[in-house]
């Protein structure tokens, strides 16, 4: 049925030598399976799911042509015949799938998190600790043939093809900007000599691996660094990679070490496309466009819009290994929606933990977390529809047991109903969509407005009972809590209470920056759209220029902020930067944002009372001394972290029913919806 609603995303790709079935390219994403060979196997399944879900090209996570090379000690390279093995096995299974893999080729330079690091110059990175070695005209010799070895070895492993890792600040990128390239022999100094480096590794790769053989180079098309690349010089490189031989040009858009979210849920859907249509006219082989494309409408209207041959996606591949197929056969509302929290995914990479999905506990874990039919139908409650209830309840389901799921409130979602409304978070509300799909696919019972009690569930001649009733927030005892102007989150969030304009937040956990961000903004919708996020806006925020006349699309550009609505003061206990927290690849921009927008951030405080004068506080110093200070504002909001919420459970346990507890209601310390959607998924697995 879809093909002719979505008719560019299922439009073949001709390469010359072989056709791709769709415009649709799972973009490289370090799992951290590519690095033992004993996860190959799992990689493999990874791989294979999404194969099977009928994506038109996949590429690997990367993998170093060589040790220095290497993203941190022992990741993956391929270097030898040996190491072919390994991928072998994976390239027959996804070819035995239907599908194409083409392998990454990365070489971290500065960003490898080892001391045999090397780069074009002696240049440390701000984001590692480890200073790289500067090569000699040998040494990048020795590196382009690295390269080449490696493309050969891919071939010879099966992958129907490779990715040159060019953007994102890696090696190759090092080599093109002035920034990380001071060298003065042929391969710095001008633009030519220093984008030798990518146009030899491409011509020498053509020259080795021969014609059939896919070679998509992933060309840093907006660096946002303000040294980086001019548009001019982004073209100039484009035509001699085209000239060299690539068969493909895929878009790069920033470096790690760019402050400016590329990714982030707060970045508009396809807010990147314009600057890979910038290149449309330049090149004539097929050009990849990515970054926030995570629904077929969107992806179907870029492509329409004549901004790219073919759209690249990693996340929400990993969120849904069968996004293609569903919107293919006309079910775009049972794709469960990446919402680009990095949580279980980059965050895990950077913490050296092996990558997941939030909204999708199965991610890269296909082989251990297996959703089977359940030997014996079962008759299940399930209490609580937060996102650990409806894991649970839709899971289930999805086996074949008979569920109830019972929510005090009119509608299902628990905290997401609030995190939703958060400007930036709009992507929530996708999740929200996708499990209300699932409760009318499995056909599971919802009893909506009913808060349900002990003696109804243990009459309910239930097998299983699942308590996922969340959390409560923490009372923090200040004194002068119960004036007026206290208002709660919940009170924020739900209740749409009236905030004045000055406003202090007691704590500044995830809540306490989702509140600030809230108040930021004026008039928030109650139901957002995704699609309706400004993106001049946002680019106007950062400071980025959309017609690219500045290098990087940065340099000398002001940012444009509308001022905010309130003066906004957060405060916590802890000593340290608040919001420390946060995830460890978006915590910065959370933190950027509220600054940017003038929220004052106080740490090591104790609160002394609240009044109608405001909030009275010390701020403590690290000598023991402390400054007396009121914050002279309208209203103060408690955000000052959460309890479970688990009595049902206490009394059903003691009255000897089966039952479970999941989510908050089990653990509220560091809960987040990655634990509370792990917990339910897991637990309905078994039951
Ligand atoms: P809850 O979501 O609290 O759901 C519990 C449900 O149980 C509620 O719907 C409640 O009505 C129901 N209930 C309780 N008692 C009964 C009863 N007796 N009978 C019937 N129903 C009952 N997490 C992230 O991972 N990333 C984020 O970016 C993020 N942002 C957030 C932003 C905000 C503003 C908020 C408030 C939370 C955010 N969270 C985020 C946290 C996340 O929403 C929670 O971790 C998650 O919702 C917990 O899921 P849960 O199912 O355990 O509980
Ligand atoms: P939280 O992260 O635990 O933060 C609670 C805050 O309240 C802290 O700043 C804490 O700081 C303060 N606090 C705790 N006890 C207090 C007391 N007695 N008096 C005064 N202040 C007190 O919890 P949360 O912000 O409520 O978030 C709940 C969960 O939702 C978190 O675990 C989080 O993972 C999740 N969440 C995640 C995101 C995200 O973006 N990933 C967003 C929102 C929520 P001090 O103790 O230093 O004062
Ligand atoms: Fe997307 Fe979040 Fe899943 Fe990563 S963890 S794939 S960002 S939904």
């Amino acid at each position: 049925m879809n093909p002719e609603r979505y008719p560019h995303l299922f439009q073949p790709l001709d390469l010359g030598f072989t056709t791709l079935p769709n415009r649709l390219l799972m973009g490289s994403m370090h799992t951290g399976l590519e690095d033992r060979v004993w996860n190959y196997d799992k990689l493999t399944a990874y791989f294979v799911e999404r194969a099977r879900g009928q994506v038109g090209l996949m590429v690997t996570g990367g993998i170093a042509p060589n040790r220095r090379g290497s993203l941190a000690p022992l990741a993956s390279k391929l270097t030898n015949r040996w190491e072919v093995l390994r991928h072998r096995k994976l390239t027959a299974a996804v070819h035995e799938a239907g599908g194409r893999i083409c392998m990454q080729i990365l070489h971290a330079g500065r960003y490898s998190y080892h001391p045999f690091s090397v780069a074009p110059s002696t240049i440390q990175a701000p984001i590692n600790p480890f200073k790289p070695k500067a090569l000699s005209a040998s040494g990048v010799e020795k590196q382009i043939g690295d390269f080449v070895r490696c493309a050969r070895l891919a071939q010879r492993a099966g992958y129907d093809g490779v990715e040159v890792m060019g953007s994102e600040g890696y090696f190759i990128n090092q080599f093109l900007v002035p920034r990380t390239n001071h060298r003065s022999d042929e391969w710095g100094g001008s633009f030519e000599n220093r984008m030798r480096v990518p146009v030899e590794i491409v011509k020498r790769t053509r020259e080795a691996v021969g014609r059939e053989f896919i070679i998509i180079y992933r060309l840093s098309m907006l660096d946002m660094l303000a040294d980086g690349n001019s548009f001019e010089e982004v073209v100039r490189l484009g035509k001699a990679i085209e000239q060299a031989g690539a068969t493909i040009i895929n878009t790069g858009i920033g470096w790690h070490e760019t402050r400016i979210p590329t990714i982030a849920t707060s970045v508009p859907r396809a807010a990147f496309t314009w600057v890979t249509r910038k290149m449309r006219d330049e090149v004539s082989i097929p050009l990849v466009t990515t970054n926030r494309i995570n629904m077929p409408e969107t992806a179907e209207k870029v492509l329409a819009d004549g901004d790219a041959d073919m759209i690249s996606m990693a996340r929400p591949f990993l969120a849904d290994p069968d996004w293609v197929v569903k919107a293919r056969t006309g079910r775009v509302d049972e794709i469960n929606t990446c919402i680009a929290c990095n949580q279980a995914c980059l965050d895990h990479v950077f913490e050296n933990r092996k990558a997941s999905c939030l909204v999708n506990p199965r991610a890269g874990r296909e082989t251990e977390l297996v959703i089977a039919p359940a030997a014996e139908a079962k008759k299940i409650a399930v209490v609580g529809a937060g996102p650990a209830g409806l894991a649970a309840a839709t899971t289930a389901a999805q086996r074949g047991h008979k569920v109830t799921l019972f929510d005090a409130d009119e509608r299902i979602g628990g905290q997401f109903n609030m995190a939703k409304r958060i400007p930036g978070k709009e992507e929530f509300v996708e999740t929200l969509r996708y499990f209300n799909r699932l409760i009318e696919l499995h056909g599971v019972e919802v009893r909506l407005g009913t808060r349900v009690e002990q003696d109804e569930l243990a009459a309910g001649g239930f097998d299983e009972i699942v308590i996922a009733t969340g959390v409560l927030p923490r009372d923090p005892k200040i004194d002068g809590q119960d004036n007026p102007m206290v208002l709660s989150y919940l009170d924020v969030l739900k209740g749409d209470r009236p905030v004045g304009r000055r406003v202090a937040v007691i704590g500044a956990g995830g809540i306490g920056f989702d509140v600030s961000e809230f108040l930021l903004h004026e008039n928030v919708p109650a139901e957002p759209d995704p699609d309706a996020v400004d993106v001049k806006r946002f680019f106007d925020e950062w400071g980025v220029d959309m017609d690219f006349e500045s290098r990087g699309g940065v340099e000398g550009v002001k940012p444009d902020r509308p001022t905010p609505p309130r003066k906004i003061w957060m405060t916590q206990r802890s000593r340290g930067k608040p919001g420390a927290g946060l995830g460890k690849t978006t915590g910065w921009i959370h933190r950027t944002t509220l600054k940017n927008h003038g929220v004052e951030m106080l740490s090591n405080v104790s609160y002394d009372r609240i009044d109608d004068a405001g909030l009275h506080l010390v701020i403590n110093s690290k000598d023991g001394s402390g400054e007396k200070r009121l914050l002279e504002v309208d209203n103060v909001v408690l955000c000052t972290g959460q309890v479970s919420e688990n009595a049902l459970y206490e009394t059903l346990k003691a009255r000897g029913q089966p039952v479970h507890l999941i989510g908050g209601a089990k653990l509220a310390a560091e809960l987040d919806a990655k634990r509370a959607i792990d917990e339910g998924t897991r637990l309905a697995a078994v039951l």
